[in-house]
């Protein structure tokens, strides 16, 4: 039970790594706040924690609002009496094509989606973390744009990559009041935005030491371990969870 009365807000908490999330910090012990889009889908995982016996609620939104990471708050406030920490989770891949090729509307909403909700979910954390006397904010970054670039996700490899870059600025900003940060960078994971390619998951599965992908739930736990006590002394890092993906180029 690492979690175990910690309120914590998943965001993309609708399916894949936000949703494994999800699940698995409510069974340790989380009083979590689910957000993304999917209505149906968010009310499905808080019914399942509930039956389990944990307590869950949600709230609908897109990240790219600035008021929906201030409704996020409120809510862990409202139900649950105080935050403690985010895993900003939510995210996009947007079109692949190349940068000469790519309209601007795609490397805005792909930026808007990825970073901008960092920011704005950072604004309305951090002051809530501050009340708490502490706490831990996690953004799901990537290997993509760390450390190895993949042609037609110029957009995406700079928004996460930006995150990073925000992570240790608030790391720093915001040590000394006990408010841990950092950013977790998944390799491929079996998820809705891997798609269903067989022939590209086996591409993908080449890239990584393991040679497999990770399962949502792998992802999952990294993310509830920088959320724990037991990480008390890991801030702004790049936390790679790749199955080795940096260090395989055969
Ligand atoms: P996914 O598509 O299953 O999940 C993405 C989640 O983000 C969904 O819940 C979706 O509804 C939500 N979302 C997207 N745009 C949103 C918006 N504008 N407002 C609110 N919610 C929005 O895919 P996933 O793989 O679970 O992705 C989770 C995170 O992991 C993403 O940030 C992704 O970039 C990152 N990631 C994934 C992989 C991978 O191989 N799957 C690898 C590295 C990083």
């Amino acid at each position: 039970m690492t979690l175990k009365n910690k309120t914590i807000i998943i965001t993309g908490a609708s399916s894949g790594i936000g949703a494994a999330a999800a699940i698995l910090f409510a069974e340790s012990g989380a009083n979590v706040v689910l957000g993304a889009r999917r209505e149906a889908q968010l009310n499905e995982t808080v019914a399942q924690i509930r039956e389990s016996n944990g307590n869950a609620v949600c709230l609908p939104g897109d990240v790219t609002d600035e008021a929906y990471a201030n409704a996020l708050v409120e809510l862990a406030e409202k139900s649950f009496g105080g935050l403690d920490g985010a895993f900003n989770n939510a995210g996009t891949m947007g079109d692949m094509c190349s940068i000469p090729d790519m309209g601007r509307d795609n490397w805005r909403n792909v930026i808007a989606v990825n970073l901008d909700s960092g920011f704005f979910a950072a604004k309305a954390q951090i002051p809530a973390l501050r009340r708490r006397g502490g706490g831990s904010v996690v953004f799901t970054s990537s290997f993509v744009g760390h450390t190895i670039g993949l042609p037609g996700m110029g957009a995406y490899a700079a928004s996460k990559a930006g995150l990073i870059g925000l992570t240790q600025v608030l790391a720093v900003e915001h040590g000394s009041e006990n408010i841990r940060v950092n950013a977790l960078l998944p390799g491929g994971t079996m998820t809705p935005m891997a798609g269903d390619d067989a022939a590209f998951h086996d591409v993908v599965r080449g890239f990584h030491a393991l040679k497999r992908m990770a399962e949502p739930s792998e992802i999952a736990a990294a993310a509830q371990f920088l959320l724990s006590d037991e990480a008390s002394f890991v801030t702004g890092s790049a936390m790679l969870v790749d199955g080795g993906n940096s260090i395989c180029k055969l």
